[in-house]
This record gives C-alpha cells, sequence and structure tokens, in this order.
C-alpha cells in the first residue's frame, strides 16, 4: 500500500513512456537546470545531452577518473529502486520547497504517485514530470542529473580532486510562492566519477543521521540543508564491520558548492573556470550586481594613486579575561575561537578602506558572515561537526554533510566528536578558529580576483598582471588587506554579536537588545568553566536555569536552597557525593552576578515569563548520539522485518517519522498542542509524548532525561 510507512516497492522498469505525462506529486523541476547550463562540463559526460551523440555508457561514465575543465558531470544515479521503499517523508519540508498542497502527505498519493516517488529517488527514472514551460510534444523531459567536481583541505593537508562520490543533484526547483530555489540532491546514488575508491553507497544508519540531524539544526535555528525524505534500498553495503542496509537521502539545499569547488581551480592553476565559477556564485547564489564601471572609475580617479598611509588600528577584539582558570580559557577559546588560522590584527588593515571592494570580495565578505552565523550557532547549540575540511564547508554557510557529528552531552570544550580525529582538530571548541582557517583557504583562491580591485573587469589588464610574478604579488598583497578585514569584521565580529544574542537568548536574558557585552566575562564564561569543571550537561543545564526563580528573594544568598537543588539535579550521584558542597559554593561565582542582572530589569524578573521564554530556545529534545543510536537500531530492525516478509504488527513501523518530529519540535512549547482533539495531551507516540503539566508544555519520552550511562560521549568515526 502506497501510504503505508514500509510498504515494499516492487518496482517497474526504468522505461517510463516518453509521451505519457508521468503523475508525479514532487515538485516541479526548471529545465533545464541554471547550474549546469551556466556552467563548464566534464566533456566525455556531456555526450549525447543534446548534441545528438551517443551518451557514453555508465559503465564508463562511472569509472573514477580525474576532470579537468569541470564544474561538474553528468551522471545517473545507479538503479537501486528494485524493492526500494519510503522510510520517511518530510512533509513539512515538501511544503517549504513549494510541493502540492493537496500532494504534502504520503496519503494523498496514489499508489502510482509513490512508485513513482520512490523510483525517481532511487535512480530507478531518469523522467521529470512535466511543467506549463517543459510542456512539449516530445513528452516529458529526462531528467539530466550531476555530481560536482571539488577538491579540498582534509585535515589541514590539500587532498587534491574529491568531488561528489555518492551525491547526486536530480534537478533545480522554484518555489513558485517564494522565488526560492531548491537543488534536489541523493546521498547514496551509486557511483560517480569521483568515487575514487569507494562505492557510492550510504549505509542506514548514516543516512538515518543527517536525515534527522539536518531538521534538528534546522529546528534550532542554525543554517543547515534540509532532508526530503529517506528510502530504504535493497543493496547490501560493505564497510568494516561486514554487510549493512542501503539506504538513500534526498537532501536538499538551495546550492551545494563548497569551498573545494574553488579551490580545485586554483591548485590546478585553472584561472578560467575559477573565474566562471566566482561569476557564477556571486550572481546567481548570492544575487550580487556586476559592477558598476563609472563607479569604478571613479574609485579609481580617487584613490588610484594615492599613497596607503594610515594610523595602525588597535587590536579589536579584547575581551575581558578576569577568570584564569585552565576551563575558562578553555570556555573563552570555545566562544572565540582562538585557535589556528585566527586573523592577526594587520597592522596595515586600515588600509583596506582604501581597496576597492569588487563583487568577488563581496562575496566572500557573505560567505564569511554566512559561516559566522552558522558556526555561532553551532557554538551556541553544542553542536560538533566532526569532519570540517574545506570540501564540506557550503559557500552558503549551511550546515552540510553531516557524518560523525554530535550534540554534546556534558560540557566540554576539548570534546573530539569524530573517533578519527585523533589530534583533536575538530574538537568542539576549535570549531570557530577553523572556520577562520577554512575561510582563509577559500581567500587563497580568491586572491586575484578580490586584489584587482576596480580593474577585474579588464580581462587583458587582469592577464598581464597574471602572467608576471611580481605583478601578481600586488594582487595578492592588496587582497590581503581586504581579506583580514573582512574575516574580523563580517566572521569575528559577526560570530562574537551573533553568539552572544544566541547565548544571552538561552540563559533568559533577553532579546538581542538587551546583550551586554560584559555578561560574557561576568556571567557566560564562567558559567560554562563551572560546567566543565563538574561535567554539567549542556543541554539540561539551561532547561534547569529556567525554573531558577528570583521573584521575592533579595539575592542568591538568601535562595541557596533552591540553588542546592538546582545543582544536585544537574550533577551526577558520584559527583554531587564527592564535590556537591564545592559545586554549589563556586556555581555562586556566576550565579550572583545572574540573579542580579535578572532582578534589574522588570522585564526579565518575571519567572514564568522568563522560563517561558527561555524553554522556546533551549531544546528538550536533543539529538544526541545515544538516541540516534537508538533509533537505528530499532529502524534496522524494521527494515529487517519489511524485507523478511514478517506478518507481525511492528510498532516501530513509524519510528522514524515520529523522531523527525521530534527533531523538528525540539521545544515542547506552546503551539504544539494547536489542533489536538485532546488539548491537554498530543500522542506522537511512544517514542514522545508532549503533555500540558501545571508549568506549561513539556515533551515526555523515552529519548528525553538522563543520558544512559551507556550513552555518554558516543563517538562516531567516518566510515559511513
Ligand atoms: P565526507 O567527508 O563524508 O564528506 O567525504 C569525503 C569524500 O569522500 C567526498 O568526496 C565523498 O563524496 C567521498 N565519499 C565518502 N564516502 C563515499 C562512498 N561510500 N562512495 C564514494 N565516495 C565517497
Ligand atoms: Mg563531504
Amino acid at each position: 500500500m502506497a501510504s503505508s510507512a514500509f510498504s515494499s516497492s516492487s518496482s517497474a522498469s526504468s522505461s517510463s513512456s516518453a509521451t505519457t505525462p508521468v503523475p508525479f506529486p514532487l515538485p516541479h523541476p526548471r529545465y533545464p537546470a541554471k547550474f549546469t547550463s551556466s556552467l563548464p562540463c566534464d566533456e566525455l559526460s556531456a555526450l549525447g545531452h543534446g548534441d545528438g551523440e551517443d551518451p557514453a555508457p555508465y559503465s564508463l561514465l562511472s569509472t573514477p577518473r580525474m576532470i579537468r575543465n569541470a564544474v561538474y558531470s553528468y551522471i545517473n544515479p545507479e538503479n537501486q529502486s528494485r524493492d526500494a521503499f519510503l522510510l520517511s517523508w518530510n512533509r513539512e519540508f515538501a511544503e517549504v520547497i513549494g510541493m502540492d498542497k493537496n500532494k504534502l502527505e504520503r496519503t494523498q498519493w496514489t499508489e502510482e504517485e509513490y512508485e513513482n516517488v520512490v523510483k525517481m529517488l532511487t535512480g530507478g527514472t531518469r523522467t521529470l514530470p512535466q511543467t506549463e514551460s517543459s510542456q512539449s510534444d516530445k513528452g516529458p523531459r529526462l531528467a539530466e542529473p550531476w555530481a560536482l567536481c571539488y577538491g579540498g583541505h582534509q585535515f589541514g593537508y590539500y587532498a587534491g580532486q574529491l568531488g561528489d562520490g555518492r551525491a547526486i543533484s536530480l534537478y533545480e526547483t522554484v518555489n513558485p510562492e517564494t522565488g526560492m530555489t531548491w537543488e534536489l540532491q541523493l546521498k547514496g546514488a551509486g557511483k560517480t566519477p569521483y568515487s575514487r575508491f569507494a562505492d557510492g553507497y550510504a549505509v542506514l544508519r548514516s543516512s538515518i543521521r543527517e536525515y534527522l540531524c539536518a531538521e534538528a539544526m534546522a529546528a534550532l535555528n542554525v543554517p543547515s540543508s534540509r532532508s526530503l525524505a529517506i528510502v530504504s534500498t535493497k543493496t547490501m553495503v560493505i564497510r568494516e564491520e561486514g554487510p549493512e542496509p542501503g539506504s538513500i537521502v534526498c537532501r536538499v539545499a538551495p546550492s551545494w558548492v563548497r569551498f573545494g569547488n574553488f579551490e580545485i581551480f586554483f591548485y590546478r592553476k585553472d584561472r578560467t573556470n575559477l573565474r566562471k565559477l566566482a561569476e557564477y556564485v556571486s550572481q546567481e547564489v548570492f544575487q550580487l550586481p556586476k559592477d558598476n564601471p563609472q563607479e569604478m572609475a571613479e574609485f579609481a580617479k580617487t584613490f588610484r594613486n594615492a599613497e596607503i598611509k594610515k594610523p595602525i588600528d588597535a587590536a579589536e577584539i579584547a575581551e575581558a579575561r578576569e577568570h584564569q582558570s585552565p576551563s575558562s580559557r578553555a570556555a573563552t577559546a570555545a566562544i572565540e575561537g582562538a585557535a589556528e588560522g585566527a586573523p592577526v590584527a594587520d597592522p596595515q588593515h586600515n588600509a583596506a578602506k582604501h581597496l576597492y571592494r569588487n563583487r568577488f570580495a563581496k562575496m566572500f565578505e557573505e560567505i564569511s558572515r554566512r559561516t559566522a552565523i552558522m558556526v555561532s550557532g553551532w557554538q551556541a547549540t553544542g553542536f560538533c561537526h566532526g569532519v570540517m575540511n574545506t570540501d564540506n564547508m557550503s559557500v552558503l554557510g549551511l550546515t552540510i554533510d553531516y557524518g560523525p557529528f554530535a550534540f554534546l552531552d556534558k560540557y566540554d570544550p576539548e570534546w573530539i566528536c569524530n573517533h578519527s580525529d585523533s589530534e583533536g582538530r575538530y574538537a568542539f571548541q576549535q570549531q570557530p578558529g577553523i572556520c577562520i582557517w577554512n575561510l582563509s583557504r577559500l581567500a587563497l583562491t580568491l586572491e586575484n580576483l578580490i586584489g584587482a580591485q576596480e580593474r577585474v573587469d579588464d580581462l587583458e589588464w587582469m592577464q598581464q598582471q597574471e602572467s608576471d610574478p611580481e605583478k601578481e604579488e600586488h594582487l595578492k598583497e592588496a587582497a590581503h588587506h581586504v581579506v583580514v578585514e573582512i574575516l574580523n569584521k563580517s566572521f569575528r565580529e559577526v560570530f562574537l554579536k551573533d553568539y552572544r544574542e544566541r547565548m544571552n537568548a538561552k540563559l533568559g536574558l533577553g532579546g538581542p537588545e538587551q546583550v551586554r557585552n560584559e555578561d560574557l566575562a561576568k556571567i557566560l564564561v564562567p558559567a560554562l568553566s563551572w560546567m566543565d569543571d563538574y561535567e554539567v550537561d549542556f543541554h539540561q543545564f539551561f532547561r534547569d536555569l529556567a525554573d531558577y526563580k528570583v521573584q521575592d528573594v533579595e539575592g542568591v544568598d538568601q535562595n541557596m536552597e533552591q540553588v542546592e537543588f538546582f545543582v544536585k539535579k544537574l550533577l551526577l550521584p558520584a559527583i554531587w557525593q564527592a564535590r556537591g558542597s564545592t559545586a554549589v559554593a563556586e556555581s555562586k561565582s556566576w550565579l550572583k552576578a545572574y540573579h542580579s542582572r535578572i532582578v534589574e530589569s522588570e522585564e526579565l524578573k518575571d519567572d514564568q515569563q522568563r522560563r517561558a521564554r527561555m524553554n522556546r530556545v533551549n531544546p528538550a529534545f536533543v539529538l544526541r548520539n545515544w538516541v540516534a543510536q537508538k533509533v537505528i537500531e530499532r529502524v534496522t530492525e524494521s527494515v529487517r522485518k519489511v524485507r523478511g516478509g514478517s506478518e507481525e504488527e511492528d510498532p516501530d513501523k513509524d519510528l522514524l517519522d515520529r523522531v523527525l518530529w521530534m527533531c523538528q519540535h525540539p521545544f515542547g512549547e506552546d503551539g504544539l498542542l494547536k489542533g489536538a482533539a485532546d488539548e491537554t495531551r498530543v500522542d506522537v507516540g511512544a517514542a514522545c509524548e508532549v503533555r500540558r503539566n501545571d508549568v506549561g508544555l513539556e515533551i515526555y519520552g523515552e529519548f528525553v532525561g538522563p543520558v544512559p550511562e551507556w550513552g555518554q560521549g558516543i563517538q562516531c568515526s567516518c566510515s559511513s
């Protein structure tokens, strides 16, 4: 049955009729895709695309090879549609990309539509649905899926050509209501020219992790790629531990371009394609206008011959560091990202004010700004990515390529979630600094374009500069000033501002307009360092702090009963027993400042309201590694039962849908009950239910609450 979560669809053959419109509920494609029609394609893979020639055979196209002069290769997903079935469908996101409102739910699809969706998501059909603009007597279009060619720095070293080894973009779609472009991509779709030594598949466990976490991040207001669907395939995938069930995620982003897309051309000294890509990203991805020739001429007249002699600016980022314990230093580092690659104050950085910022400088600025917001979201939600290689850095500042990620359990700034990261390069506190390092790698590729300033469109002049090492050095020098300024203003300052605002809200200290810089040193840093010292759970801390009451209490000293209760609840029993009294005493170091900061303001003082506000930004449900682990085990077992033809009633058959729901509604606050038949209880299955209690709403269920002993700080490896 098409509507059942685990229904098996025996796939028909892949040859759909070329003339009958296909019943197909997925959103309509833009044909041809703007990306592929604007950028250079791998020549071998382009055969048969519109030029009347025969396409190269799949076996040849999917053979690993070096691809030059191209941003992408056309490649069809492998047909894995036989016995594939939909494991979960993200109705909420389907609406965001503009799907037909009457087809948002799986239950609204006909059996044929269901089968067509599954086929499209598993490489079983290449036929795109007809749209009004694509209607012709030739019938539906053929999809022209593609894989990206990119390089990247992996763990600090440039690794050469990488590319989409198992991800294939199906098509672009534009939501007619919002005008937003979305690119649908399959992960685990089979081999591409970029698969190198690997198989092109994804295992169920890693697909479940990506499917759920992308949605969890979006709900936590952290920029991320999104998930539309997850499909179970019959493919058995061989990994270190043996054969595992295969799966494909349909993931979606406005663009999948990564820093590594620029790097591959830079290291191959392919300036032509580097420029083509930069033009495309600045215009199509960021909608930056072409530089205005008149403005550039004006600038040249005023500044070109002017000497750059400006006084040295004092270093701008000087945070008060009163507390010098190792853990508070670590907490400060986690915030400021004072790690490898952080920009140093450039003695001439005011020089940048006399340099023309062309569209490529603006593009770099926008990428820096977005990356800062992304990583501030990571630090504020306790998210550790695990593989921040430059091929995993989206130019849109989206969290992408979910692998061995983890949300923190206990607060530990040095936490390494990736088992393979032995040196802790991507440890939690390193993340902001690594972003700067990665942005610097990207900047390197754009130096000539940025450094050329107002002459960037004078191609003859550009060529002269680039063919003379001394002249090229001048371009790089000019670019350097601009880049340092951008990293300081558009990364560091944006990061600190956004992080302060997020943490202010998490602590219940009001909106962005109520941020006070001194709170960082007086409240946040000591609170984090206290959490580190006493192994306090990062997420529970904020939920419990929301229960702290200041009403009718003069100060912390008059509130000790409550403080003790709060600390005891947060500490593991063994730690409470051994060091409970010091933990209580030391909590006062920041609680005093916290308490007085709250009582100063009429708006913050109201305990009920503060609690409600805090609980709207601090999740009650977190997709911790132990939760993901449990979900994976049970879904895998369900899949096994379906594939084994089991007739038994399976209580977990829609577990993935239910956990997806939790990821999308992590706060358990007002609004959840709206529309529910029984206004005190929303049943979303055994894994999770929402009830009204005396202080509001809470999410209850087996996946919320203290981390079980076996589940503390689970690490994952890169193998997926
Ligand atoms: P990741 O760090 O997971 O983003 O992957 C790094 C590189 O390895 C990318 O180029 C991936 O496309 C590629 N890759 C990872 N797993 C596979 C696989 N199973 N088959 C083909 N390529 C893969
Ligand atoms: Mg990757």
